[in-house]
């Protein structure tokens, strides 16, 4: 088979050019970065769960009317994705202070946010991703104000989905980052949330214990990390204990 053009390659994911125009192949890979680039390490199958759990989220988000870049996984660790246009705005929604906003307002770790607040980043290595108003992002055209309308509305409605989808296996949504795309049919523009929903962009807390049950297990060296995904992954009902015929339904907590 002839090797496949490769399109991009970030820190996690590798990009690929699709069987068919308009569409790309994404694949996971199990390297991790963390402080810009300056902690890099190795999560033994996190691509491969992160391929399945992004997957899972996209569809369920899917089902509910939210556009998605997705289209299907194709293997353990690639799926086939939509091209489309990728906003420079990384979107965070947070409903508990944790990471760099607790440290930006001195709010101790874990306190709940009267109510979720959402934030925008700009997409830059060289400038450390910095925060970013509406003025910005419509100033320098990143994005229009009817795109960042659709953007806010839709990732308060993922917000209150995947809060809920987490609450019911145990597990507390403190925050998670989402990019958006615009996808043109025909002459019609929509915005899509585009590349991945997984233990690397949310932070996940068990609603019991406290525990983090993502990606900051790496960045602050808290060990268990794969651990921690995989069973992220099970309670999804998405891991394959023996085999892929021991597919589950999420479990749930009471
Ligand atoms: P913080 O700003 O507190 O570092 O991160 C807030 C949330 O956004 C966390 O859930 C974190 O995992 C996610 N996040 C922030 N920046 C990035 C990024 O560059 N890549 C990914 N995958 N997630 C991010």
């Amino acid at each position: 088979m002839a090797r496949r053009r490769q399109i991009y390659e970030g820190k996690a994911k590798v990009l690929f050019e699709g069987p068919e125009p308009g569409t790309l192949v994404q694949y996971f890979k199990d390297d991790a970065s963390a402080n810009n680039n300056t902690k890099r390490g190795v999560i033994t199958g996190k691509g491969v769960l992160n391929n399945r759990i992004s997957e899972y989220l996209m569809l369920r988000l899917g089902e509910m009317g939210i556009p998605t870049h997705f289209v299907r996984r194709l293997n353990m660790r690639e799926q086939l994705v939509r091209e489309v246009e990728i906003i420079p705005v990384e979107v965070i929604c947070r409903n508990v202070a944790a990471g760099t906003f607790a440290k930006r307002f001195n709010i101790p770790e874990g306190q709940p946010l009267p109510r979720s607040v959402v934030e925008y980043y700009y997409k830059s290595d060289e400038l450390d991703d910095p925060l970013v108003s509406e003025e910005h992002i419509t100033a320098f055209g990143w994005a229009t104000p009817q795109d960042l309308d659709d953007i806010m509305s839709l990732t308060l409605r993922i917000n209150d989905f995947l809060s809920g989808l987490f609450l019911g296996i145990g597990i507390r949504l403190v925050d998670f980052r989402l990019e958006f795309g615009r996808l043109w049919e025909n002459d019609e523009m929509r915005i899509v949330v585009a590349d991945e929903i997984s233990p690397d962009s949310c932070r996940l807390w068990d609603t019991k214990t406290g525990e983090k049950m993502d990606k900051d297990r790496f960045r602050r060296d808290l060990g268990r990390v794969e651990e921690a995904y995989q069973e992220v992954a099970r309670r999804l009902g998405i891991l394959p204990e023996g085999g892929p015929r021991d597919l589950k339904g999420p479990e749930i907590m009471q």
